[in-house]
């Protein structure tokens, strides 16, 4: 098959190119055994490419990355950079891919995989068979929006302010990804804001109600950010898709999160707008960051990154078959007791991290045969 289908990979920094390499390793095995090819290119960011050039994403780079279909990203930073003036900082070059790709919505999915299910912080049986998203406004709302500032005030003390602030478009264009998504799953939508105290939440429930109407399928549910805080730890399967804004989303994901056990098994997209042709730029990467503490030694956990790619095939290449059989041959590996250290419990057997990559390629052999 033409490899028409443009991914640009950014390993990055720490266990980036650990996890970015079993990635490689299921890529040449869709090539090998389902004629599946990529036109893959490889670059530098974050402390790797300030190493390099100066910066941590080159004009160069970002020129890529805005002419492909999806960006795999492994992680940024480490302590060898903290000392970098905070423009270079390897962070930068992953907010500088967010900002130039225009990537306003952050997916975010907690799945509970059966094998795994003892390791989250709940009951088991609240959340076994767990399989929600979270869709998070990630370009505006309380981080970004103006005056941000901290003034002196005439009685010595100080005075700070952070704005909350939301414009139709803005909000608008994340509801629909989020009524899109939940179309494809199960047809769920939790919009979440505090209508009750802030502004922001009336115009995000105006919003998403009226989108609503465009989407009569989608069973919409409107619902407090501090209620769905509780609602997720008190009965998490009542959700589908949650769409929120930056900063309850930021909140919410994490507590999400952990409803799954670990971070080293937790994948993301982020996503911008729709152009004419449908299609949206992408950015693919692993929740979890470069781990420094356990770089270069072959013990970090690939499967985030690996799950990652999943969400690659399933979001910007529409390969869902593909997409379910790599999470099949993840939960078939963890179901035969293989760990690594981050999720590594009593009876299991540890592996490394190169290990781990290639029981998943012999589980996609098996599944596939
Ligand atoms: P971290 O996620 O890198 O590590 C936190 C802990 O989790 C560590 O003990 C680490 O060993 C463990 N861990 C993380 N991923 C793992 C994996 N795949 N397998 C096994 N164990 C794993 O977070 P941190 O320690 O706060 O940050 C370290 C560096 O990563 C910092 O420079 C930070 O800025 C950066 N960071 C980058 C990103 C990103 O690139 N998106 C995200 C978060 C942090």
């Amino acid at each position: 098959m033409a490899a028409n289908k443009k991914l640009l990979f950014l390993p990055g920094d720490g266990i980036g190119p650990e996890v970015m390499g079993q990635v490689r390793r299921i890529i040449d095995w869709m090539d090998q055994r389902r004629h599946v090819s990529f036109d893959l290119d490889e670059d530098l960011v974050g402390g790797a490419a300030y190493d390099a050039h100066g910066s941590a994403l080159s004009d160069a780079t970002l020129d890529k990355a805005m002419n492909v279909d999806a960006v795999m990203l492994g992680a940024v930073g480490g302590p060898k950079w903290d000392n970098v003036e905070r423009h270079h900082r390897p962070e930068a070059g992953l907010l500088t891919l967010r900002k130039e790709l225009d990537l306003f919505a952050n997916l975010r999915p907690a799945t509970v995989i059966p094998a795994l299910a003892e390791a989250s912080s709940l009951k088991t049986d609240l959340v076994s068979g767990l399989d929600l998203m979270i869709v998070r406004e990630s370009t505006g709302g309380a981080y970004f929006g103006l005056p941000k500032e901290i003034t002196d005030l005439p009685d010595g003390g100080k005075r700070a302010v952070d704005t909350q602030v939301y414009t139709t478009a803005e909000i608008d264009r994340v509801c629909r990804v989020a009524f899109d998504l939940a179309g494809k799953r199960g047809g769920k939508l939790h919009s979440v804001e505090k209508a009750n105290v802030m502004e922001t939440g009336v115009l995000w429930r105006e919003i998403a109600t009226e989108i609503g109407k465009e989407y009569p399928d989608i069973e919409l549910h409107h619902m407090y950010a501090d209620n769905c805080a509780m609602q997720l730890v008190r009965e998490p399967k009542q959700f589908d898709v949650i769409v929120t804004d930056n900063l309850f989303g930021d909140i919410l994901s994490d507590c999400a999160a952990m409803l799954t056990g670990s971070l080293g098994m937790l994948p993301s997209a982020t996503l911008s707008g729709a152009d004419e042709s449908g299609r949206r730029r992408a950015m693919y990467e692993p929740v979890h960051g470069s781990a420094p503490d356990i770089a270069g030694q072959d013990k970090a956990n690939p499967l985030a990154t690996i799950l990652s790619y999943a969400m690659t095939l399933r979001y910007s290449f529409d390969m869902g078959e593909d997409a379910d059989l790599i999470e099949k041959a993840v939960g078939n590996v963890l179901a035969s007791g293989l760990r690594t250290g981050d999720i590594m419990q009593n009876g299991m057997t540890l592996v490394s991290c190169t290990a781990m990559g290639e029981a998943v390629t012999v589980e996609l052999d098996k599944l596939a045969a």
